[in-house]
């Protein structure tokens, strides 16, 4: 849609088709540029795609403004191992709701101050920031015991 949305956005292979205001902040709809993805079984590349679900995603916040992203959820079809799979994206872990770069931010956020005001701060539940802070916790824990 727009270069400079992009550009601030500043996602791998992913353009802003729209960015709507809501009542709460902002939400971007997001389109993946890549027409292909690598099946995780075999690692060939499939460009069959077989449906698309998005979610919905929350981001950092863009000028003070409650941000949540739409991204597009992609199911393949692999024709070399005859499987389905869904893409997997860089930039938000496996079934999460949340960029990593906002996990990461709360996970900050919560280091200096409190869940409690965290979840105040960000509009999000205790739980929903004390689930962010133990994802983050044990990834850490787990990349300090390979290193
Ligand atoms: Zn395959």
């Amino acid at each position: 849609m727009d270069f400079h949305l992009d550009a601030l956005l500043n996602l791998p292979y992913i353009t802003v088709e729209s960015c709507i205001q809501q009542e709460q902040g902002v939400l971007l709809k997001l389109r993946c540029l890549n027409e292909q993805s690598d099946c995780p079984h075999c690692q060939h590349p499939s460009y069959e795609m077989h449906q698309n679900r998005p979610v919905l995603i929350r981001d950092l916040s863009v000028f003070g403004q409650l941000t949540q992203l739409q991204v597009p959820r992609r199911q393949f079809y692999c024709g070399n191992c005859q499987r389905y799979f869904t893409e997997r994206l860089s930039f938000v872990d496996w079934e999460r709701r949340y960029t990593q770069r906002y996990e990461e931010h709360l996970y900050q956020q919560v280091q200096s101050s409190s869940i409690e005001q965290v979840s105040r701060m960000e509009n999000l539940s205790w739980d929903q920031v004390q689930g962010v802070f133990m994802h983050r916790f044990s990834q850490e824990k787990k990349q300090a015991g390979r290193s």
